[in-house]
């Protein structure tokens, strides 16, 4: 648990006071309240720096006639109350340097009066410390329209905060004028809402649109039950535990979803820092360095990931909306994301048959004015899932294989131990051994226990380049011999090519040759993958092809040699290998 989630279960409250203006100057970011989604964010991150345990959020007419959240965090004190609205008022700091012990997501003062100051809102809070005081302490409340105190009032309520907020953009029409629909707004609060309730599940959170509840979370503290709460999916068997961290700068935890869950969006992709939703590029982007080539293009995992750092190596007061930090240690942290993302994708096995499942599920959904929301997209039911491949699994699993015959001079059959069948794609098993096998000789260089064997060509074949391609060819010979590929220039813009990888797989080398050309603009690209690029066409166009049979014995050769592979399950393009069909699925479909 981060501190900031710490925090907001043992909540200690300051007083509330006005910043002096050299720190307001220094840490304002001049909040700029943009539309109703905004008003919700500040209002949640508010109760949850309060302690609450249990927030309501309800909303009307797409937030703009109506927004209300109400929690049961340690309220605001009477003779605060007033000063709450006030810019540049905070409980949470005092100097610029308590900032690198923070342990809240407030910090600037300045949300409350931003609200306050275009629309009518009303405060309504009762302090912790006040509800001994018997029954008839009724709680203050106090309404601001435009910026200007409007009524006070006195109502019963547990300790507390409710802050309500009518009329939003009333008097800044040019605002009003950029809304989008209803259906819109409600759809980035349902989706803030989830955010949330995913980043704190120790928190019950309720979603009222328009009267009808389009959120609800119970709070449990267990995110595989939120997450099945927010997405109407058992996902526990399809979410994999990260726990690490270095004992220093880092510790990141939270669960990956295997590669069956993988959604043609990132928008399943969630990152907190400390406590705090965040979308720092880089730190997005160490995923997807993760994933890359693991998952068809398109494809993004599921994930949900906290990452805590001490609270005096990170600066959160770097964007207004603070969803974007800087890290003192980021390139560690970068390489722990990406790590954690690769090593659960590389292990895990593709599953038969795509359903479209309807996440999230809610009880009334049908009712709710909302936009459409996409689905989940799993490619078999949870129930089908149970007991399935654990990652750690995959390739002891692959070692027990037991082939059973070939299917389409193609696809390996082949049974587990326990009674369920893989279905292994030959081309692709053999594409992945001969990808690993050029990676680990090319990185490691010379002296390597590994080499490529090279296998010289009777008849030198030439390849002709384009001009530009023909300089960058040139200058990266040395490497290509590294790789068995014998090169030289031959004037101009041609090339001779004296030798190619040679294969195990006597046919390898053969196959080659008809794609040197296309192999030789592989070497020559002009980006920085062309190296990784170069090795999957070399591995795929020596792999051996579907439509070559094979005895048990190559069979079960192959499937060893994969057993032996990092990445098991995809091909170097990122396709599936293996297919699963695990013996629940076969009793489920025979009904056994
Ligand atoms: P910040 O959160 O940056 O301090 P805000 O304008 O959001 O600034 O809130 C001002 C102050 O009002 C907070 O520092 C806090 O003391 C008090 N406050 C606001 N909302 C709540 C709430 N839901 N529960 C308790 N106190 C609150
Ligand atoms: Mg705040």
């Amino acid at each position: 648990m981060s501190q900031v989630q710490e925090n907001a279960l043992h909540a200690q409250r300051s007083p509330l006071l006005a910043l002096a203006p050299d720190v307001a100057e220094r840490i304002a970011a001049g909040e700029v309240i943009e539309r109703p989604v905004s008003v919700i964010k500040e209002l949640v991150e508010n109760a949850l720096d309060a302690g609450a345990k249990e927030i309501r959020v309800e909303i009307r007419g797409g937030g703009l006639r109506l927004m209300r959240v109400t929690d049961d965090g340690y309220g605001i004190p009477e003779g605060e109350l007033e000063r709450a609205s006030l810019r540049h008022t905070t409980s949470k700091i005092r100097l610029v340097e308590d900032l690198s012990h923070l342990y809240t997501l407030g910090f600037r003062g300045e949300a409350l009066a931003s609200i306050a100051a275009v629309s009518e809102t009303m405060l309504l809070s009762r302090a912790i410390e006040t509800d001994g005081l018997g029954e008839d302490h009724a709680a203050l409340s106090i309404t601001v329209r435009g910026g200007e105190i409007t009524q006070r009032g006195r109502r019963a309520r547990l300790h507390g905060t409710t802050v309500t907020v009518r009329d939003l953009f009333y008097n800044v029409p040019a605002r009003l004028k950029f809304m989008r629909g209803a259906r819109t707004e409600n759809g980035h609060v349902l989706q803030l809402l989830q955010r949330y309730a995913i980043g704190y599940p120790a928190v019950r959170f309720n979603l009222i649109v328009d009267e009808h509840t389009a959120l609800q979370t119970s709070g449990s503290g267990d995110l595989t039950v939120t997450l099945a709460e927010l997405y109407g999916l058992p996902l526990n068997e399809m979410l994999y535990p990260v726990h690490t961290g270095d004992g220093l700068h880092y510790t990141l935890h939270g669960f990956i979803g295997n590669r069956v869950l993988a959604q043609g969006n990132r928008q399943y992709e969630l990152l907190f820092v400390n406590g705090r939703w965040v979308q720092s590029r880089p730190l997005y982007d160490a995923f997807e360095n993760g994933y890359r080539g693991l998952l068809a293009k398109g494809k993004h995992p599921l994930l949900v990931l906290f990452l805590n750092v001490p609270a005096d190596e990170i600066d959160v007061n770097v964007h207004p909306a603070k969803t974007e930090v800087r890290l003192e240690y980021e390139d560690t942290v970068i390489a722990a994301l990406t790590q954690a993302v690769r090593t659960v994708l590389e292990q895990s096995p593709a599953l038969p048959e795509a359903i479209q499942f309807p996440g999230p599920v809610l009880a009334n959904q049908r009712r709710l004015p909302g936009p459409r929301r996409r689905g989940l997209r799993v490619s078999e039911s949870a129930e089908g899932y149970k007991a399935e491949t654990a990652v750690p699994g995959t390739t002891e699993v692959i070692e027990s294989l037991h082939p059973l015959a070939q299917l389409q001079q193609a696809v390996i059959l082949a049974e587990a131990p326990d009674g369920s069948l893989y279905l292994v794609d030959q081309h692709r098993a053999h594409e992945r051994v001969i990808y690993e096998h050029l990676r680990r000789v090319y990185a490691g260089g010379k002296g390597q226990e590994e080499s490529v064997e090279a296998h010289l060509l009777l008849e030198p074949a030439i390849v002709e380049m384009k001009r530009y391609q023909a300089d960058l060819l040139e200058q990266r010979l040395p490497m290509l011999r590294g790789l068995g590929l014998e090169c030289e220039r031959f004037g101009g813009r041609s090339f001779l090519v004296r030798s190619v990888p040679s294969s195990e797989n006597g046919g390898g080398q053969e196959q080659l040759v008809a794609h040197l050309q296309e192999l030789a603009e592989t070497a020559a690209e002009d980006s920085n993958d062309w190296e990784d690029h170069l090795l999957i066409s070399l591995s795929c166009r020596s792999a051996m092809r579907r439509g070559r049979p094979l005895g048990s014995g190559e069979q079960l050769a192959l499937l060893k040699a994969l057993a032996g592979a990092s990445a098991p399950a995809v091909c170097p393009h990122g396709s599936p290998i293996l297919l699963h069909y695990s013996r629940a699925f076969l009793i489920g479909k025979f009904d056994w």
